[in-house]
């Protein structure tokens, strides 16, 4: 009888290992190669495919497209960080540098032409592409936390989850009353995060010029509780 293989067999192999990050590995149903195994991969920023066949310790990589599109870089991750999300992953995104400079065009692109004082980051993921877009856009940057982070005086602003409540903070100087403002996250969900992120801007007098996502998640309909706001991203599931 042979021993089914397991990523950890594959992994030991030390070519396989320079696939790098392996995303997942399915054991498929017997064919006519007994046990046959396919993992996706990235590899010096192209997608592969690779099949292992366990009688002869067999394998072959198949190419499959250069990573090309935002997309590619979005990694999902099913039942976290509870059952029945389905997480969309920026990690390999920010990994890349091709990823990275794809998305910050995106980006820059949905705000063209406008001018912006501040641009906002959420914590923590809206952190990343915050602080490029306010670099490229000659703009301050601002972080905005969850309560207790912000070491100087804070506006705090709560919101309901699905089950309680959650609030976020932002210094009270950092925004000057008519300051064009950019918010900025990686996902627009539910909208609640952003919409108290945005009452927190006009308490201090800024003015909304737009916000802004690396993706939408549409069936949540976050975009309804940001009605009155410019609502962009580069991606919509
Ligand atoms: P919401 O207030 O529901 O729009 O949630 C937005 C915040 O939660 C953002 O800061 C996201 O980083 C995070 N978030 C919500 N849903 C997801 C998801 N499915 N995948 C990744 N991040 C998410």
């Amino acid at each position: 009888m042979k021993k089914p293989i397991t990523s950890k067999t594959l992994e030991s192999i030390g070519f396989i290992r320079d696939l790098g990050r392996i995303q997942t590995c399915n054991l498929l149903s017997r064919n006519q190669v007994h046990y046959s195994v396919m993992l996706r991969g990235h590899f010096c920023g192209c997608k592969y495919i690779l099949f292992c066949y366990n009688d002869k310790i067999n394998y072959k990589i198949n190419y499959i497209s250069p990573m090309n599109t935002i997309e590619d870089f979005i990694r999902d991750i099913p039942n976290f960080p509870k059952e029945g999300i389905l997480f969309k992953d920026i990690a390999p995104l920010l990994q890349s540098p091709k990823g990275v400079r794809l998305c910050l065009e995106e980006l820059l692109k949905l705000i063209e032409g406008q001018k912006i004082d501040k641009v906002i980051g959420i914590e923590s993921r809206g952190f990343f592409f915050a602080t490029l877009l306010a670099q490229k856009l000659n703009a301050g940057f601002i972080p905005v936390r969850k309560p207790g982070k912000l070491p100087y005086k804070t506006l705090t602003q709560s919101y309901a989850l699905e089950y309680g409540e959650d609030a976020v903070e932002i210094h009270i100087d950092a925004i000057e009353k008519g300051e064009r403002i950019l918010i900025h996250d990686d996902v627009l969900a539910t909208g609640g995060t952003a919409e108290a992120v945005c009452k927190l801007v006009e308490k201090l007098g800024g003015n909304i010029v737009q916000c802004n996502f690396i993706m939408q998640l549409n069936f949540l309909n976050g975009k309804d509780k940001l009605k009155g706001y410019d609502v962009k991203s580069v991606l919509e599931y």
